[in-house]
């Protein structure tokens, strides 16, 4: 018998705990860290009546997108440089662009030479002696250090210039005489 009145006191004061002092939890929301690209954040509920808590995951936002900015272009003999800027974290990388083989730097120069060209057919001439002229002679400037094929009024030519890092010599085009 006193062993049943112990049960029950027991179960009474097991109720009151549970009821009494039971409530609807009330949680406050606060972010802990934000999300970025690719790293979760975190937020954390805590109740404001009873100190219970708990954390919750807040999805990262996908990889970062990446904005390119070129600071410095690659050459034939340097590395050249960009700047990767996401857009939407504002996260910042610089990356390195290879050597790029055929990026020479080849400035500008001037190659005079005289060079004749055909006329066209209804500006055909005779000379004061009696020559039947086709063609006409210019002075033309090439934007080359020498010439490999000399270009004609409808036909590229082809001239070369030096690389003034590398010291290569490379062909370029050079375009019909006007
Ligand atoms: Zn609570
Ligand atoms: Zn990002
Ligand atoms: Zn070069």
């Amino acid at each position: 018998m006193k062993k049943t009145i112990v049960f029950i006191l027991i179960f009474v004061f097991m109720v009151s705990v549970f009821t009494g002092c039971s409530h609807t939890h009330e949680y406050k929301e606060t972010v802990i860290k934000e999300p970025s690209c690719g790293e979760d954040g975190l937020k954390e509920f805590v109740c404001k009546k009873c100190g219970d808590g708990y954390s919750e995951a807040i999805p990262a936002k996908g990889d970062h997108e990446y904005d390119e900015n070129t600071v410095k272009e690659a050459t034939c003999s340097a590395e050249g440089e960009k700047i990767l800027t996401c857009r939407k974290c504002g996260h910042t990388e610089t990356e390195v662009i290879p050597v790029d083989k055929n990026a020479h730097v080849l400035g500008s120069h001037t190659y005079t030479k005289a060079v004749s060209v055909d006329l066209p057919e209804d500006e055909w001439y005779y000379d004061q002696y009696g020559y039947l002229i086709k063609t006409r002679t210019l002075m033309v400037a090439f934007d080359c250090e020498s010439i490999i094929k000399i270009p004609t009024a409808t036909e590229e030519g082809e001239g070369i210039k030096t690389c003034e890092l590398c010291g290569e010599t490379v062909a370029v085009i050079l375009p019909p005489i006007q």
